[in-house]
């Protein structure tokens, strides 16, 4: 039977108002195969995956069977789309329920393209394979580099064709996350709740992610301060490795501080801030280098949302939630510089540490260059691979950092292993994602995807066979473009 397998559901979001979900059970479909499947993540969820048993699972992970102990909701969020507040909720989404690991985490399971739920709004509440694949690599590839993310852990094909511009194969993601709770959670219950609603889910996101807060006299305000915390390192974290989301609506930020909602996202190539991969963002508004400012965008919704449970005095609760969104920015620099910092192989701080960043990082723009190879040669000590290397003004920053790494007590060991652990080898490059989408959906080959996440899982190793996934694409005259909602 299914408790054989290891299901093992406690599901407190049911316990909450109704008003913040809808019972919802996943619509089956006519013949769902297995297309992929993470067993080193199923067993820390505490799956019991013997011999060809996986296969009993396929009924669950394709909403054919309801698991024992499931409760199947989709939970209502609204939040603002590129600027603008819409009500959304899970459109193609139902959440099975919360599994309770053997190490006592609590984890939600969550159907993606599971079919139509009351928050549809005429979508037809289904995914296509490419997209979920896609979900799948990369929020692994993001595991792999130690960011805080969503996980994936099957897609299942339906056996149904999915009409977007053309037919498609339909399927649907299992994915894994800490909670779906989102800035937009909070947003909808203000919108269409109560006062004691919104306390009843402020108290709860408190109780499931920050339980471990001291809990002073104003636990709404470590509740905001704590988000801002996680955001501001989560963030800092993604540009760190060239990560664009390019979607940060607020109803894809998560209170946990988990990346979650991969649609558009890519890894950047050669550094400029204006990097944009989105078809849909013309105005670059969720371009790289403004994903922090964003993230303090997305924060003062949530704090507007907390402002009637911060102070009775409400000028007050203003003054408050600026503090925070102030401490906010200055988390995020601090996060960010000591990032920088240790990707050029600085244990400590130094005055001149800021313009030594700020000149490399203007030289890359000028040049052109590549954000993980430049760190990888830097790393490597392979300066003459890089093109900006006969370039003066290249070769007096070079100096000026190896002097500044000669004043440390380190050895040139201790440097570059700090590099290493900072700088990956290798991210998910976007001709070899679209490589293995092409073999996996185009030819039912699913080996060079498996081959990609393999390499993917441990990016900080600079193993041998990780070099050919360092190389550049072909040079082409046509954009990188990635897609939302398919
Ligand atoms: P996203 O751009 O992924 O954040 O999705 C925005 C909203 O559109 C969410 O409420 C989704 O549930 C909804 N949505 C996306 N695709 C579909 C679909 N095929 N059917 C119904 N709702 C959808
Ligand atoms: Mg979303
Ligand atoms: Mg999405």
């Amino acid at each position: 039977n299914e408790k054989s397998l290891g299901w093992n559901f406690d599901n407190s979001y049911v316990r909450l108002s109704e008003t913040l979900y809808t019972k919802q059970e996943p619509t089956p479909v006519q013949s769902p195969r297995l297309r992929t499947f993470n067993k080193s993540l199923s067993e820390s969820l505490g799956l019991e995956i013997k011999g060809d048993n996986i296969e009993e699972l396929v009924p669950v992970f394709s909403g054919n069977k309801i698991p024992e102990g499931a409760e199947p909701i989709s939970q209502a969020y609204a939040g603002h789309q590129f600027g603008h507040f819409t009500m959304l909720g899970d459109g193609r989404a139902v959440l099975l329920g919360e599994q309770i690991t053997p190490e006592g985490e609590r984890l939600d399971i969550q159907l993606k393209g599971a079919g139509q739920t009351p928050y549809s709004r005429g979508g037809d509440g289904r995914a296509t394979l490419g997209p979920m694949l896609r979900e799948y690599i990369i929020s692994e590839a993001m595991h792999g580099l130690g960011i805080p993310t969503s996980r994936s852990l099957a897609v299942v094909t339906t056996g149904e064709m999915v009409r977007r511009e053309t037919a498609l194969p339909g399927a649907v993601l299992t994915r894994v996350a800490a909670s779906h709770l989102r800035v937009g959670t909070f947003e909808y219950v203000v919108r269409y709740g109560s006062i004691e609603e919104l306390k009843q889910l402020a108290d709860y996101a408190i109780e499931r992610h920050f339980s471990d807060i001291e809990l002073g006299e104003n636990h709404y305000l470590l509740l905001f301060q704590e988000v801002c915390r996680r955001q501001a390192s989560l963030i800092a974290k993604w540009q760190l490795v060239g990560f664009i989301h390019g979607v940060m609506n607020t109803d894809n930020m998560t209170i946990s501080g988990e990346t979650i909602d991969y649609g558009p996202c890519a890894f950047m190539n050669e550094f400029d801030p204006a990097t944009v991969f989105s078809s849909i963002d013309q105005q670059g508004r969720y371009a790289y280098g403004n994903q922090p400012a964003i993230g303090q965008w997305n924060l003062t919704r949530l704090a507007e949302t907390l402002i009637p449970l911060l102070d009775e005095d409400q000028d007050k609760a203003v003054e408050l939630v600026k503090a925070a969104l102030n401490g906010y920015a200055d988390d995020y620099n601090h996060y960010w510089r000591s990032g920088m910092r240790a990707k050029l192989g600085l244990f400590n701080e130094k005055e001149e540490d800021k313009q030594l960043i700020e000149d490399l990082l203007g030289l890359m723009k000028e040049h052109e260059a590549d954000f993980t190879n430049t760190f990888r040669a830097l790393t490597l000590d392979d300066f003459e691979s890089m093109d900006m290397y006969n370039e003066d003004k290249f070769k007096s920053w070079l100096k000026k950092w190896q002097e500044r790494l000669s004043r440390q007590s380190q050895s040139s060991e201790d440097i570059k292993e700090l590099m290493q652990k900072n700088n990956p080898s290798i991210i998910p490059r976007n001709h070899r994602v679209e490589e293995a989408l092409e073999a996996a959906v185009g030819n039912d080959d699913y080996s060079v995807m498996n081959q990609l996440l393999s390499v993917l899982s441990n990016p900080y190793d600079y193993t041998p066979e990780q070099e050919e996934y360092t190389k550049l694409p072909e040079p082409s005259t046509i954009p990188y473009q990635t897609y939302c909602g398919t």
